[in-house]
């Protein structure tokens, strides 16, 4: 089962990403830990994407793609695999095709008020690491070891919007594009991820492969 995971910041495709390789044992391939990994194992490549990493850049498509490619080769994705995150852009979507064979595109579909809300109401413990909501419960105090809760950066309403802007510019025009070739799924983001995946298990349940 070849799946993409789509949907915009905030949507919860990361999680469900990881449900799904839970349960079926099939890689979650993101291009950040691909970049990471080539990075700290000193590939070519990985060097290459560093020096435009320390400059701040993004690093080019033709970088990226390779690094998808050579990944998406290796011995554990023969059963399948599920990408979170990429492609981004039509371009790579178009370059993608001539080297996978996507059996589905999940696109967990919520709205850009709720990703923001979701953010607005989220902190962290910066000792635990556990995450809250406090749209229900208002709390502080982290509830496993007491520590003061905080609200990331990546959370701030001005951080949310400007990802959400760049994902509807050069992201959303995806949902067409797998439209057109009739195998873009989409679920909508439930109240709990939980809730969520039962809609993108029956989904991708028919490409389970033994
Ligand atoms: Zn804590």
């Amino acid at each position: 089962m070849n799946i993409i995971l789509f949907g915009a910041p905030g949507s919860g495709k990361g999680t469900q990403a990881k449900l799904i390789s839970k349960e079926f044992g099939i890689p979650q391939i993101s291009t950040g830990d691909i970049l990471r990994e080539h990075i700290s194992r000193g590939t070519e490549l990985g060097e290459v994407a560093k020096t435009y990493i320390d400059e701040g850049k993004l690093v080019p498509d033709e970088i990226v793609i390779a690094l998808v490619k050579e990944r998406l080769s290796l011995p554990d994705c023969k059963k399948g695999y599920i990408l979170d995150g990429f492609p981004r852009t039509i371009e790579q979507a178009e370059k993608l095709v001539k080297f996978a064979d996507i059996d589905v595109v999940v696109h967990i579909d919520v709205s850009i008020n709720e990703v923001e809300r979701r953010a607005l109401t989220r902190r962290i413990c910066p000792n635990c690491g556990k995450i809250y909501s406090i749209a229900d419960k208002y709390i502080e105090d982290c509830e496993s070891c007491g520590a003061k809760l905080i609200q990331r950066d990546d959370d701030k309403l001005e951080v949310v919007r400007k990802r959400i802007e760049t994902y509807l510019s050069q992201s959303e025009p995806l949902i067409e594009f797998y439209k057109k070739k009739k195998i873009l799924s989409t679920v909508f983001s439930a109240e709990t991820p939980e809730e969520t995946y039962k809609a993108v298990r029956e989904i991708v349940l028919p490409f389970a492969k033994k």
